[in-house]
């Protein structure tokens, strides 16, 4: 992708935002035993939890805790039933211990509290909806488990726990770890008894109490189950049953079997997305709405599962030190759900994945900020500021980097290795780092250095030229990127040039740490295409002009994302009839959905005089992504003689988004006289309910357009 725009923009100033460092604490804490109540009614938590922690240091005697100010301390005991004096002010809980405790001592003591709905937070109690049941669910990330039971809430201690929680009759309980017991109460409700006795991090803890329908899976011997709300109830296996052959995956990938004693899918309500939660990951309700084998062609959500599963590993085994090393468990999570989405969908759809990650990025770097990867501003209250795209897709695609460089056998050894040696620990990049030595005997320091310790990516303005007389390309490399808040003022990066000729191409490797390089390749003949980049491997901005000529011979013989780019670009070139031929061959012939896509939007975003029967023929294309296109395309020209064909093609065509697309057509192409039509279809039961909101957003654009005509006969008249 040819980007003019460099890094100027830093619309967001988060280096505004304060310093934070690792906080310290003088005890460890070895285990928590809570048990758990609930006034369902009252909306009130009644809770009981038993710590034990150990001294790290001498005269220990108070222990000072984080619970939430919406939590009502009402006694503290230590284990001979003596009370202790405790203060509770805002969020933070001390409590004074008995004795002066030794360095490595244990106390323990019992907390009982009352816990009602945070005021200006996320709340536990949930009443029920369209969408979810009456239900309760304790947040956990990043640091609100402190809302409905007192703890040490930072991820730098680990820790092993038991739930013991009261469900009220009809509900189930969930929690991490093994059940140990599901015992009836007299009340009707049950007494669901987990517990974690592997250690993990307090943002991890999972407590959601929901008339949930399970729907029992497996591993071998490891159970992995799914926690669906009844209305999702035909949804669950369609959208969960691929976990088990992913942790099968991902055991081998890592070299680390599945550490954990079962791996449930839970549902909770709307929390944006998916979170990580050791053996209990967490799902927002709206995303396995009616998930059957239509919508999965198109609404799969494999990738947040791959996602998610592997944070088993990257985020619960081992686990970021602090807030600012996000990326130990979120790049590695985003890296993942590529490994997966190649391995399972094919190269080519890896390749599309590793493209959408690169420019998801690059939209945040130019609309928001960079930073560096590793970054220590941001609130005290809100770590979650650090988890943006630089955490998730540029990490991710750094690892990618790092992968190549190190070859597939040493960077998957340093894998396994850091794995084994962290396992149960935090980390932060460091360890990393060091791994990455100890394994390979390479010092990458200036690789972490450059990448996630400072901010931004090249940004490249490369030209070229042929000197016919001594057949040599000369090519000149610029690295023009801004050098604010510490870009480097060079990259020290690899390099791949393609030299593609019609009889096929080479490849030089070059290595590039200067502002300004030129380079000479002797070559036999004038190539047709120079590609820089060739294996699209790096993260970057560039500036490179090519010829019309040039760009047609990529077209045709680029790789995929070579060739969308190419189709891209010719938009810029004026589209001669030789253009415009080609084109339309590559948006009906290319092998790859995502190449015809983009040459049917170079196309349509021009004034291509056949467009409209191009997208006709298109509408039936074998891929859903490109019909959806052609349909909206054709929905732009605001035709009201092409709502018919929409109405067809809603009737025939076989993928819920394809449907979508046409009532948003016809809300753009109908009036009045199509509301019927598109209301009795917006009825079409469909994943994610994409048909209704279709539908109804199709309706607000036809009464748009009708206050608009309104409007206008008032001033007419
Ligand atoms: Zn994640």
């Amino acid at each position: 992708m040819s980007f003019a725009v460099y890094l100027r923009a830093q619309n967001t100033d988060i280096y505004s935002r304060p310093v934070q460092v690792e906080r310290s604490h003088d005890y460890d804490v070895l285990h928590y035993r809570a048990e758990f109540s609930f006034d369902i009614a009252e909306k009130q938590l009644l809770g009981s939890n038993r710590m034990t922690v150990k001294s790290l240091r001498n005269d220990f005697d108070r222990c000072l805790l984080d619970a939430g100010n919406n939590i009502t301390i009402n006694a503290i005991r230590d284990d001979c039933g003596n009370s202790l004096e405790f203060s509770h002010r805002e969020d933070k809980l001390m409590i004074l211990l008995q004795e002066k405790y030794k360095y490595s001592d244990t106390a323990s003591f019992i907390i009982e509290y009352l816990a009602s709905d945070p005021e200006n937070d996320q709340k536990i109690f949930y009443d029920a909806s369209e969408n979810y049941p009456a239900m309760i669910w304790g947040p956990n990330f990043p640091n609100r488990v402190r809302n409905w039971m007192p703890c040490y809430d930072y991820p730098n201690d680990k820790v092993t726990h038991e739930m013991i929680i009261h469900a009220p009759e009809g509900f189930k309980a969930v929690s991490n770890g093994a059940l140990i017991a599901v015992t009836p109460e007299d009340s009707g409700g049950s007494v669901w008894h987990w517990k974690q006795d592997l250690p993990h991090s307090t943002y991890l803890f999972v407590l959601a109490v929901a008339p949930y329908i399970i729907f029992e899976d497996s591993l071998g011997d490891l159970p992995v189950n799914y926690w669906v709300f009844p209305q999702d109830s035909a949804s669950a296996l369609n959208a969960f049953g691929r976990t088990p052959g992913m942790i099968e995956f991902f055991n081998e990938l890592f070299g680390y079997e599945y550490p954990w004693a079962k791996c449930d899918q839970v549902m909770i309500p709307p929390m944006g997305g998916a979170a990580e939660s050791t053996t209990a990951t967490l799902y927002s309700n709206g995303l396995i709405v009616n998930m059957d084998e239509k919508g999965l062609k198109d609404y799969s959500f494999d990738r947040i599962i791959a996602h998610e599963t592997a944070h088993h590993w990257w985020g619960d085994l081992i686990t970021l030190r602090t807030w600012s090393q996000t990326w130990l468990n979120e790049s590695f999570g985003t890296y993942c759900d590529y490994i997966w989405t190649n391995r399972v969908r094919g190269k080519d759809e890896g390749i599309i994945d590793l493209e959408g990650k690169k420019n998801a990025y690059l939209n945040e770097a130019h609309s928001k900020y960079i930073r560096p990867i590793v970054f220590d501003r941001y609130e005290l209250d809100s770590p979650g500021q650090n988890f943006d795209r630089h955490t998730y897709q540029k990490g991710a695609l750094m690892l990618h980097l790092l992968r190549s460089i190190l070859g597939d056998d040493l960077f998957f050894r340093t894998i396994h290795y850091f794995l084994h040696k962290h396992a149960f620990e935090p980390v932060d990049t460091h360890d990393f780092m060091k791994a990455v030595k100890e394994v390979t005997g390479q010092n990458m320091d200036w690789f972490f250095e450059q990448f996630f310790f400072r901010p931004g990516h090249p940004v490249f303005e490369v030209s070229k030229t042929w000197d016919s007389s001594e057949n040599i390309l000369r090519m000149k490399i610029s690295q023009v990127q801004d050098t604010l808040h510490g870009v480097p003022y060079a990259f020290r990066i690899p390099i791949k040039i393609g030299f593609y000729t019609l009889d096929g191409k080479t490849v030089e490797q070059l290595w590039i740490d200067e502002r300004e390089e030129l380079f000479e390749f002797p070559l036999n003949e004038e190539p047709e295409m120079v590609k820089f980049d060739d294996d699209g491997l790096l993260l970057k901005e560039l500036s490179y002009n090519q010829t019309t000529e040039e760009l047609l011979f990529s077209l045709r013989n680029n790789d995929i994302i070579g060739r969308a780019e190419a189709a891209d670009e010719l938009s810029g070139y004026g589209l001669t009839e030789q253009v415009k031929n080609t084109l339309v061959t590559a948006a009906q012939n290319d092998a790859s959905w995502y190449v015809r896509r983009a040459a049917l939007e170079t196309l349509g975003a021009s004034a291509y005089e056949k467009l409209s029967s191009l997208c006709k023929k298109m509408v039936l294309d074998t891929n859903s992504q490109v019909r959806a296109s052609a349909i909206r395309i054709l929905g732009d020209t605001g035709d009201n003689k092409l709502v018919r064909f929409f109405r067809k093609r809603f009737e025939e065509d076989e993928s819920y988004m394809v449907q979508a697309e046409c009532l948003i057509s016809i809300g753009k192409c109908g009036s009045e006289r199509d509301i019927e039509f598109i209301r009795t279809a917006g009825k079409i039961v469909s994943t994610r309910n994409v048909i209704s909101n279709a539908a109804s957003s199709a309706i607000k654009k036809i009464e748009e357009k009708r206050q608009v005509l309104a409007v206008g006969k008032i001033f007419k008249y």
